[in-house]
């Protein structure tokens, strides 16, 4: 079942300490079934490894991830089997990124990829706006560095005003079927397929480059029609892979419970890549995987 359905690349190399906990509990809110921790973190940038190496750096804003996807390989690098098993009910804001990023002058002009363990656009975001802030801070750099920025959070757009600050950035948008039904199984705390849709729109319009992933690939109803929607979006990066297992710990392993829903849905390594052959021949630019995205990322002014 596993032997062909995988993929090696994004993150399958990342240290468990980019969970390292801080030691001091701030204060904690609730948001719908979401415990929300308010902490100062020890550190925000972390150097970029393994499929991120072609970047200088990763940061985070928040530690979990109220999305909660099924599938989420970043469950797994969770030291706490509690936290690990709660995935999606739990997140930590790191407070302090912004003071944090002041003392770190070396990350101007240098690549960063944000989102690489939690979604930096998840609904809590539209409270907090720390990922707005680490923006604004980044972005007055006299040299801003490279960004690519990876999301499901259609709220990506309401910050359209400072990514266009950026030389160089790229939205990607994780849209994983074609299919809200299918979709509302694995990521049923995400945005529906047409709102994701619509803010890759708004900033492609805007003339930030945009990336479309269509990583982990769910089953797909409809390639065809589905590369064809792709396509009308003009976008800058396409990628695809599948689930991902390995037998090391610590490893980028999507959850078992996606693995049922996905035996369940009948979705096998055939229709996997029956889906892959029509979405090839139909997206000319489409890779596999999901790392190296910086060095074609093209200045936000050349893209529209
Ligand atoms: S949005 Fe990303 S980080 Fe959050 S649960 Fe889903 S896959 Fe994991």
């Amino acid at each position: 079942m596993n032997s062909i359905h995988v993929y090696t690349g994004f993150m399958s190399t990342l240290q468990p300490a980019l969970f390292a906990f801080p030691e001091t509990c701030g204060r904690v809110d609730r948001l719908g079934s979401v415990d929300v921790t308010y902490r100062r973190a020890a550190s925000i940038l972390n150097p970029g490894t393994g499929s991120l190496s072609g970047f200088d750096f990763s940061l985070n804003p928040y530690t979990g991830c109220q999305f909660g996807c099924a599938y989420c390989y970043a469950a797994a690098f969770v030291p706490s089997a509690d936290k690990a098993d709660a995935w999606g009910q739990w997140v930590e804001v790191k407070e302090n990124a912004v003071e944090l990023l002041r003392r770190r002058p070396d990350v101007a002009g240098k690549s960063l990829y944000i989102g690489s363990v939690t979604d930096p656009y998840q609904p809590l975001e539209a409270k907090t706006e720390l990922t707005r802030a680490i923006l604004e801070h980044l972005a007055s750099l006299s040299v801003p560095p490279r960004i690519v920025i990876q999301t499901r959070g259609p709220l990506v757009a309401r910050d359209i005003d400072v990514l266009r600050r950026f030389p160089v950035v790229r939205v990607n948008m994780s849209i994983t079927t074609d299919c809200d039904t299918v979709r509302k199984r694995y990521e049923p705390c995400c945005a529906s397929i047409a709102r994701r849709f619509e803010a890759l729109r708004d900033l492609k319009e805007a003339g930030i480059a945009v990336g479309v992933c269509i990583s982990p690939m769910l089953p797909i109803i409809d390639a065809e029609a589905f590369a064809v929607r792709i396509n009308a979006l003009r976008p800058d990066r396409v990628s695809a892979s599948g689930f991902h297992i390995s037998e090391r710990a610590f490893a980028a392993n999507t959850r078992a419970e996606a693995w049922d829903l996905l035996r369940e849905d009948g979705w096998d390594a055939k229709a996997y890549h029956r889906t892959m052959q029509v979405l090839r021949r139909a997206i000319p630019q489409l890779t596999r995987g999901d790392d190296a995205f910086v060095a074609d990322a093209r200045p936000a002014e050349q893209a529209a």
